[in-house]
């Protein structure tokens, strides 16, 4: 079975018509050339899906976000078929491993050509068990941009899944320098965002509440589904701007995202917090079980 499964896509792009739409490739070849500006400026956007029995997860979704951040970065508008067809394909070489991931990088391409590249990597996935049972340690980092910075300037990108991760993997490193798993996103005006690669949720009584899309954040496949989730159960759900009082009043905090699910919160810059073991389970159970 194996490990890792690689497919480049042969049109990423509508109106580039080709026989195949992707051709599966020995992932340890190369394949990238230097000049490509997905490399040289992180000039691209990316997604990435879980899969569960060789099935990706949230596709449509997945594939929506994909032509949203592309468009926000005036990238050609990918092919979803394509991309779509590539996925399916990768993702069912992956049928063997418990729990696996896709992720789609579609970039700029070689400088002067004006080509986008693009490719979809399968591989197994890490054992999230501890973070999604024991819950993380998670520090609030100010991200240094108001609430409002994806209306004043929509040039940063905010909300577009970039390859320009480089800032958020730095945050990481700051919160494993604090001993802690995970950051907290808050803007300089104090208002609840995301972490550097997951939504947040907070369950207060029978609600569960995110951060509005509209400050900026990336709009979260699993914290959408985690929605739906809660609706099922009689819960109430509701997008909102929250300060950093929120996070006091809620019972129970989670940082949600594709592969590694639903993941407690277990303390905020060292003081701990009560977690929801119940509705951790039954959640991750459901995120796990999908098949769409
Ligand atoms: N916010 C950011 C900044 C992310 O990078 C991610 C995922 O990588 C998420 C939120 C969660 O999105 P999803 O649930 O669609 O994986």
């Amino acid at each position: 079975m194996p490990d890792r499964v690689l497919a480049v896509l042969t049109a990423p792009h509508t109106g580039s018509e080709a026989p195949e739409p992707f051709r599966l490739v020995d992932p340890d070849a190369p394949v990238l050339t230097v000049l490509d500006l997905g490399v040289t400026r992180g000039d691209g956007v990316f997604e990435t899906m879980g899969v569960g029995a060789g099935r990706a997860q949230a596709v449509d979704a997945h594939l929506t976000r994909l032509t949203r951040s592309a468009a926000m970065l005036d990238l050609p508008a990918p092919d979803e078929s394509a991309w779509r067809a590539a996925t399916i394909a990768v993702a069912g070489r992956l049928a063997e491993h418990p729990e696996a991931f896709v992720k789609l990088v579609y970039t700029r391409g070689v400088e002067g050509t004006g080509t986008p590249t693009g490719w979809v990597l399968g591989s197994s996935s890490p054992d999230h068990t501890v973070a999604r049972t024991e819950g993380i340690d998670v520090v609030v980092l100010d991200r240094g941009l108001r609430h409002d910075s994806a209306s004043e300037s929509p040039w940063l990108l905010q909300g577009a899944k970039t390859l320009s991760y480089a800032v958020n993997m730095a945050a990481m490193r700051e919160a494993r320098r604090r001993g802690a798993d995970d950051v907290l996103f808050v803007s300089t005006d104090g208002i609840l965002l995301e972490g550097p690669t997951s939504s947040i949720l907070l369950k207060v009584g029978d609600r569960l509440l995110t951060p509005s899309t509209g400050l900026g954040i990336l709009a979260g496949t699993t914290q959408a589904e985690a929605f739906r989730f809660a609706r099922a159960r009689g819960m109430t759900t509701s997008y909102e701007v929250l300060g950093r009082d929120a996070l006091a009043e809620a019972d129970a905090l989670w940082f949600v995202s594709s592969v590694r699910n639903a993941a407690p919160v277990r303390s905020v810059d060292g003081v701990a917090r009560a977690m929801d073991p119940a509705f951790t389970a039954d959640l991750n159970a459901h995120l796990l079980a999908r098949r769409d």
